[in-house]
């Protein structure tokens, strides 16, 4: 067993695997895990493996697009397993202080099973 990691980042901890998670999917680019503190029936959080602290700097990786598709995919393959097309969903990304982003590595929400509001909070 490696030595757990001092990497302060929360999700490439939970990407290696140090700290434990409902993990619902995994490309190769990407995971998929089941938010700890959901805000909605299904919630899903789309985490690219290559740590970014949020969208702007992801988009700078020079594999950037092929990445995004790999993340976009698997959410696609979660809400067709999920059977979610139907009644819809919602795909979000919180980002920065005021975008009320709390986890600094680029991750996607996938919220669904309720009706959501617009405009959100
Ligand atoms: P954000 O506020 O957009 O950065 O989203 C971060 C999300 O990560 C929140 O919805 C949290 O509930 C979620 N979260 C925090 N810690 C964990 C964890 N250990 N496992 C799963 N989800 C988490
Ligand atoms: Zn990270």
């Amino acid at each position: 067993m490696t030595a757990p990691s001092s990497d302060p980042c929360l999700f490439c901890r939970i990407i290696r695997g140090e700290i434990p998670a409902g993990r619902l999917g995994e490309s190769a680019d990407s995971v998929a895990i089941a938010d700890i503190a959901p805000q909605a029936p299904h919630h899903v959080l789309l985490i690219p493996k290559r740590h970014s602290p949020h969208i702007g700097e992801f988009m700078k990786g020079p594999r950037a697009a092929e990445e995004m598709k790999d993340l976009l995919d698997l959410g696609q393959g979660i809400v067709a397993k999920k059977n979610l097309e139907e009644k819809g969903y919602r795909l979000v990304v919180n980002t920065g202080e005021e975008g009320g982003q709390t986890v600094p590595h680029l991750h996607i929400h996938l919220l669904a099973g309720r009706e959501m509001g617009w405009p959100p909070g």
